[in-house]
């Protein structure tokens, strides 16, 4: 019997899940990745295939999961994660959030397990608290587009805290804020994939509105930094995880021209409804119960992120459409 603590990580196929992955088998984990590849690419995971402290399984964790044997740990990272994706599968992304974090939460008792669950910024909606503390309950449209996400991840963290006081279940919660890096989707439509899609294919940018709304963007390797320490840490609370350095959406388009050397230009479309205004994190309580803070600068994490982008097969960047979901999407 190997001595390696087990850990499930669910949306193992995905940007941060595959990071997560890595992470934990470079810590001495032995790793069960889960995906059912929606959203999530074998790509992100193929160079761990080989490996013995690694396995996976393609599965819908909205349906009944089954881990053989012990298991020590468990990430629930499997969800679709932006505004497009949520769009386009929106009864899967309320599914995984809420039956999805059920199974999960079911299997960390039996297994006597302790479970992290990857939360978001969006849990504060369009905040009216600016930076955003813990402490805050957030400005959430329910029936709107983002509201299948945003209340998923609400119900989420209810009922995760619901087994922590009724089962007694060690739980861990991550508010997890805009995090960037190597294999994010080209196609996903956030602001990061979409500049850097467009200034490789040549097209202008699009900012969305005025561009003066604001985000904060995380590094992955801090993230998944802070999602390591928190797991590890005896605190059961929701915690901010997420860069503080806050940008408008226009000049962080504009630092992307200047990182790819082109010459596009940024045009302007209609700002999405419910679209944030604002968001950066009060990371304090992070700091004082993890003794985390993000190192990497913007300027050092997006040109690795170019990078990564700029060496995959140029018929990568024109992959636009969401096919791959129609073959697997039951309603
Ligand atoms: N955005 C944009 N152009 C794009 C994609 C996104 O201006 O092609 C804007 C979007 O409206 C939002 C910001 O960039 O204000 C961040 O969007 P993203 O989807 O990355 O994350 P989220 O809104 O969930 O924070």
């Amino acid at each position: 019997m190997s001595a390696r603590k087990k850990i499930l990580i669910t949306g193992s196929a995905g940007f941060l899940g595959s990071h997560l992955c890595d992470r934990f088998i470079n810590e001495g984990f032995h790793v069960i990745g889960m995906d059912n590849l929606i959203t999530g690419r074998m790509a992100n995971i193929e160079h761990l295939l080989p490996k013995e402290e690694f396995e996976f399984y393609r599965q819908d964790v909205s349906k009944f999961i089954h881990i053989p044997g012990e298991l020590h740990y468990i990430l629930h990272f499997a969800s679709p994660a932006s505004p497009i994706d949520y769009l386009k599968i929106p009864i899967q992304t309320l599914k995984v959030g809420s039956l999805g974090v059920h199974h999960c939460l079911g299997l960390a008792k039996e297994k006597k397990a302790r479970i992290l669950i990857a939360s978001t910024s969006e849990v504060y909606g369009d905040p009216e608290v600016h930076p955003q503390t813990e402490s805050y309950w957030g400005h959430v449209n329910p029936v709107g587009p983002r509201g299948v996400y945003d209340e998923a991840k609400r119900f989420q963290e209810a009922m995760t805290m619901a087994y922590h006081t009724y089962h007694g279940l060690e739980i861990r919660i991550a508010r997890i804020f805009n995090t960037y890096g190597p294999r994010m989707r080209l196609n996903d439509g956030r602001a990061l994939p979409a500049f850097i899609g467009q200034a490789l294919r040549g097209e202008d940018l699009t900012v969305f509105g005025d561009g003066s709304q604001t985000r904060s963007f995380c590094y992955v390797d801090d993230l998944v930094e802070g999602i390591y320490r928190l797991l590890l840490s005896d605190y059961s609370q929701p915690v901010n995880l997420g860069n503080p350095e806050e940008i408008t959406i226009l000049d962080f388009a504009n630092e992307i021209v200047k990182l790819t050397n082109t010459e596009q230009r940024i045009t302007f479309k209609d700002l999405p409804q419910d679209d944030p205004r604002q968001r950066r994190p009060d990371i304090s309580l992070a700091q004082e119960v993890l003794g985390w803070k993000p190192i990497v600068g913007r300027e050092e994490g997006l040109s690795k992120t170019y990078d990564y982008f700029k060496a995959l097969p140029e018929t990568e960047w024109y992959q636009m459409d969401h096919k791959q979901f129609d073959q697997f999407i039951t309603k």
